[in-house]
């Protein structure tokens, strides 16, 4: 068999929500947008609602009715694209609750579906979704009219603690809000880590459930095991891959695993990526290849039938350095062509 191997520890993602949540007073959220984060809404949401969590965040309406298919009545699941032209039907049905970004929106909804829940996104300076001080001040009294069930904005700055980005967003957001009835939330996985100022009533980690930076004592989530399809000598001059981008200066041996960039392995990654073969590292040599890559095997005794590309070896935030990205664009980029193993279900 020579398909890969992406094992997703939803104990891990359980013990990594219940450890956000020990930092924080009030309630403690699940974002899991873009499936859950690549990895599998339908099997981690229900995971999530296990270990508590009782209420879940996705960014698009349709996202929201698959996962209340997955996790049935009960949880609230709010939609953070608020309600869009078209959604009226999907958010009754699926008893969504849209976080209303603008005038456009609140009027949208009052008029669709008339008492049906909703909460309100305000911007606070990151100037991408949300109702600015203006708007809502001109809105304010007549939406917490009808009592929305949260408030909330969102943190451009939180994963640098140091950032006066963050407390410029805090002022701002209590300025906006200081004194309301409703549920207020500012925190995702950065802000949870900011301190008790910026958590309110609600926080919602995304990332750090799933093991990922900012949330430095997060249990890794997921482990990518790559089978080797073949191994070959190499004479100094000889090349491998396309554009001949790498050459042999001495005899090698490289192995030809299989995986690529049609999985998710940056192509970009290829120069300072490793995998790892049980306790040794081996370099990527080459050019990542759209179902394959090379790598060099040279240090191992014995080549094992599967290389670590993810695991306890080489972290997400690893991965992400060697393609100069974050760990969310790897989870989000690993692709549909693994078997995908879920523990602790
Ligand atoms: C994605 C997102 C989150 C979760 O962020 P993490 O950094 O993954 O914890 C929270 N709130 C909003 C508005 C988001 O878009």
């Amino acid at each position: 068999m020579a398909q890969a191997q992406l094992t997703i520890d939803l104990d891990a993602i359980r013990g990594n929500w219940r450890a956000l949540a020990a930092m924080n007073a009030g309630e403690t959220g699940a974002v899991v947008k873009a499936d859950a984060y690549g990895l599998g809404a339908s099997r981690v949401a229900p995971a999530l609602a296990d270990a508590g969590a009782r209420t879940f965040f996705v960014a698009q309406a349709e996202e929201g009715a698959s996962l209340r298919h997955a996790l049935g009545p009960g949880p609230r699941i709010c939609v953070y694209g608020g309600h869009m032209e078209g959604d009226a039907a999907l958010l009754r049905d699926a008893d969504l609750v849209p976080m209303l970004n603008s005038i456009d929106q609140m009027l949208r909804h009052v008029e669709a579906l008339p008492g049906h829940a909703f909460g309100i996104q305000l911007d606070s300076g990151m100037n991408r979704l949300g109702m600015e001080p203006a708007e809502w001040a001109a809105l304010r009294d007549i939406a917490l009219r009808q009592r929305p069930v949260l408030v909330m904005s969102h943190l451009a700055c939180a994963d640098e603690p140091g950032h006066g980005m963050n407390e410029f967003q805090l002022r701002t957001f209590r300025q906006m809000t200081d004194g309301i009835d409703a549920p207020r939330s500012l925190a995702a996985t950065g802000g949870t880590l900011l301190g008790a100022e910026y958590h309110f009533e609600m926080t919602r980690p995304g990332i750090g459930l799933y093991g990922g930076l900012p949330f430095v004592d997060a249990a890794p989530v997921a482990a990518l095991t790559v089978p080797v399809i073949q191994v070959r000598d190499v004479d100094p001059g000889e090349s491998v891959g396309y554009g001949n981008a790498w050459v042999a200066r001495v005899p090698s041996r490289i192995a030809t695993i299989s995986a690529g960039y049609a999985d998710g392995i940056i192509r970009a990654m290829g120069p300072k990526a490793n995998v790892w073969a049980n306790e040794t590292r081996c370099r990527i040599v080459g050019r990542i290849s759209m179902d394959l890559i090379g790598i060099d095997v040279g240090a191992l005794r014995e080549v094992p039938d599967r290389v670590e590309l993810l695991g306890p070896h080489q972290s997400i935030d690893a991965l992400a350095d060697a393609a100069g990205t974050i760990g969310y664009e790897i989870l989000t980029a690993l692709g549909a062509r693994y078997r995908r193993h879920y523990i602790g279900g």
